[in-house]
């Protein structure tokens, strides 16, 4: 299977804005004129000479990723505002033709998990069919309020698409395809949060985000540890810093510190930090990952390998 990243704000989404562009222009043009850069020719090379940081940004969209399987099926994590571009992306396959099969699985309701979908083009037409997955009953309202009037000029049900809502229990795995399993675990957040695990052939991918996770978490061994236990990807909630997770407890995200905690102590090949604070500038971002890989050295670990969540990032497992 195969993961691409399509937004990952959290809270709000969080376009760049000029000081930041500025900056960033600045400190390429810089490294530019220290490598002698003067053919266009040459300008390609050079980009993909640059750190990882002024390659790429990581994106102002709220939650979505989608899972690609390897019979080209698309599972959905979360309708955040990067439902929007995905969307787009679907119509140059079967959604664009009204022969689209979609499952959408739906972490929670929290606004910034929902908010992209009245901007979901695939909806919109007529022989698509959108399946939402989640354990909540009240999901099919809640879709539906955000898109009442006043609020929105075209009401859930009048968009042209099937809709069916199936619910999934925690605990209970599901086949999605041939060998393709899919199952919940609830996590601590306000109203709720569940995270979704998606294995395939030995290879295992877990979705977690909106969570808080302490030192008590990591102490117990239970159904949780059981849950994310030699995950080869973890997606993780890491919306903090340490100071802060001391000053928001129980605000229901997790630090970066703890995050990469979690990783090692469940023996997770592979983490992506995400859930990035709108508050938090691409500079600001840069400096947590460095922190969180000083952190993973600090306690004498190589594993996981650490990445920083942007838009456009793709994995295969
Ligand atoms: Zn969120
Ligand atoms: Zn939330």
């Amino acid at each position: 299977m195969k993961i691409k990243l399509w937004g990952v704000r959290g809270s709000l989404p969080s376009p760049t804005d000029n000081r930041e562009y500025r900056n960033k222009v600045r400190n390429i043009l810089q490294r530019a004129v220290k490598a002698g850069l003067n053919k266009t020719s040459e300008i390609n090379n050079f980009i993909n000479s640059l750190p990882e940081n002024l390659q790429y940004y990581c994106g102002g969209n709220t939650t979505c990723a989608v899972v690609t399987s390897k019979s080209g099926n698309h599972y959905i994590l979360d309708c955040g505002s990067g439902i929007r571009p995905l969307g787009d992306d679907l119509l140059n396959g079967p959604c664009g033709k009204g022969k689209g099969n979609l499952k959408i699985f739906i972490t929670h309701v929290h606004w910034d998990h929902i908010q992209g979908l009245p901007f979901f083009k695939p909806m919109y037409i007529p022989g698509n069919v959108v399946e939402f997955i989640s354990p909540y009953e009240a999901l099919e309202k809640n879709l539906k309020d955000q898109m009442e009037f006043p609020f929105f000029p075209a009401p859930f049900h009048g968009t042209a698409s099937d809709k069916k809502f199936t619910l999934i229990e925690e605990g209970r795995e599901i086949e999605l395809e041939e060998g393709l399993y899919v199952d919940c675990y609830h996590l601590k957040h306000p109203g709720g949060s569940y995270a979704y695990r998606f294995r395939k052939e030995g290879k295992t991918l877990i979705f977690a985000t909106d969570a808080e996770f302490t030192g008590e978490t990591l102490e117990k061994n239970g159904p949780e540890t059981d849950f994310f236990m030699n995950a080869d990807l973890l997606i993780i909630d890491s919306q903090y810093t340490l100071d802060e997770h001391f000053s928001k407890f129980e605000w229901g995200h997790t630090s970066y510190t703890m995050a990469v905690n979690c990783g090692i102590r469940w023996g997770v090949k592979h983490l992506v930090l995400t859930h990035h604070d709108p508050g938090n500038d691409e500079n600001r971002l840069k400096e947590i990952y460095d922190d969180a890989v000083r952190h993973r050295n600090h306690m004498k670990e190589s594993k996981p390998v650490i990445n920083m969540a942007r838009e456009g990032m793709t994995f295969e497992l």
